[in-house]
């Protein structure tokens, strides 16, 4: 079987070039160069590798894991990709234009095992994990498509980023490589519903990658229902990691909440929220929600959503609300694939 290019890291692949192929130790920055500051997609134009050792790659290594099934472009410039895999499956990529540069957002997994009850992602089964490759290669795929360079990438796509974590942290380590896409280690976020064990390891893993928290809810009544990780971690607990993860990192963590009409979108609620984060180094994003087909949650009126905001920032606690980009893509995870597959 061939392996994917998009797996390895220069270190990794310079290792495999001198035990496989008696290859001096340059030649992996070299390809490296070529796939992700070239935009090479046949090794047979990587000019400067002797033409033996081309055909060697071609015969054992792949570079085209993805094939774009489906592309949306919406008004204001957000692109929602569905890319299908070699074995069928299919996983959805969007890229946001900001005016900081371009943004990726990513899946980590084919379908979702959290099953949040608002999310269009957990109403498909949960297949596998996606290899690194596979994740590094959407946003190879993305600024291919463009033909700009993609400055920031966020874990929030389709799957739990923290169930995938090996695969993630090594993605996240290819995507921040110099002599390939270069991408910042504080321009990486990956975003997790709440599993403990995994924060804490990342926490110690050295990575300086953003950490963000989808909390959603403010009692662990509502979180159970909302999100079933919470039966495993509850608010208590993940407040505390969270704590430990800023204390060890002194890195600050954005909580993500998303308002649902009448379910967490009470004064109450935000006063709660700002019990909860009160003095820990922290940002919270208030989001609209995207109301699934089937779903039963609706969208929190503009008018609560600003009192929210208020209540948490008159409260010490810096809040803002999630400027909110493709709606009319159905950009929201989960929500193209779904409907392919349905
Ligand atoms: S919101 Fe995220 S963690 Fe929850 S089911 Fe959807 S993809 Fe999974």
């Amino acid at each position: 079987m061939k392996k994917n290019i998009f797996d390895y890291t220069v270190d990794e692949l310079t290792d495999i070039y001198i035990k496989e192929f008696n290859q001096k130790k340059y030649r992996a920055v070299q390809t490296y160069k070529w796939v992700y500051q070239e935009n090479a997609e046949d090794f047979y134009k990587m000019s400067d590798l002797p033409l033996e050792f081309r055909k060697n790659l071609v015969e054992n290594f792949e570079m085209n894991s993805l094939t774009k099934e489906e592309v949306r472009l919406s008004p204001d410039g957000t692109t929602k990709f569905l890319f299908k895999l070699k074995d069928g499956a299919a996983v959805e990529t969007v890229l946001m234009k900001y005016n900081f540069g371009n943004s990726v957002c990513v899946s980590s997994q084919v379908g979702c095992r959290m099953k949040c009850d608002f999310c269009a992602s957990s109403k498909l089964s949960f297949e596998r994990n996606l290899t690194s490759g596979e994740i590094v290669e959407q946003i190879v795929a993305a600024s291919r498509h463009i033909g700009e360079k993609i400055s920031n990438v966020v874990f929030m796509g389709i799957g739990e980023p923290f169930d995938n974590y090996d695969n993630v942290m090594r993605a996240i380590r290819i995507l921040n490589e110099p002599h390939g896409l270069n991408i910042g280690i504080r321009h990486i976020t990956v975003s997790t519903s709440g599993l403990v064990p995994q924060i804490l390891k990342f926490a110690d893993s050295g990575l300086a990658a953003n950490l963000s928290i989808s909390l959603h809810a403010t009692t662990n009544e509502v979180r159970d229902k909302l999100m079933p990780v919470n039966k495993a971690y509850k608010i208590e607990t993940l407040m505390q990691a969270c704590k430990k993860y800023i204390e060890k990192t002194n890195r600050r963590i954005t909580f993500e909440y998303a308002l649902m009409y009448g379910v967490n979108d009470t004064i109450r609620d935000a006063c709660r929220l700002a019990d909860l984060l009160n003095g820990m180094l922290c940002h919270v994003n208030l989001i609209p929600i995207n109301a699934i087909e089937g779903g039963s949650y609706t969208r929190t009126p503009q008018s609560v959503m600003m009192n929210f905001r208020d209540a948490l920032n008159n409260r010490g606690i810096t809040a803002t609300v999630r400027r909110e980009l493709g709606s009319e893509i159905d950009a929201a995870c989960g929500q193209l694939r779904r409907q392919y597959f349905e």
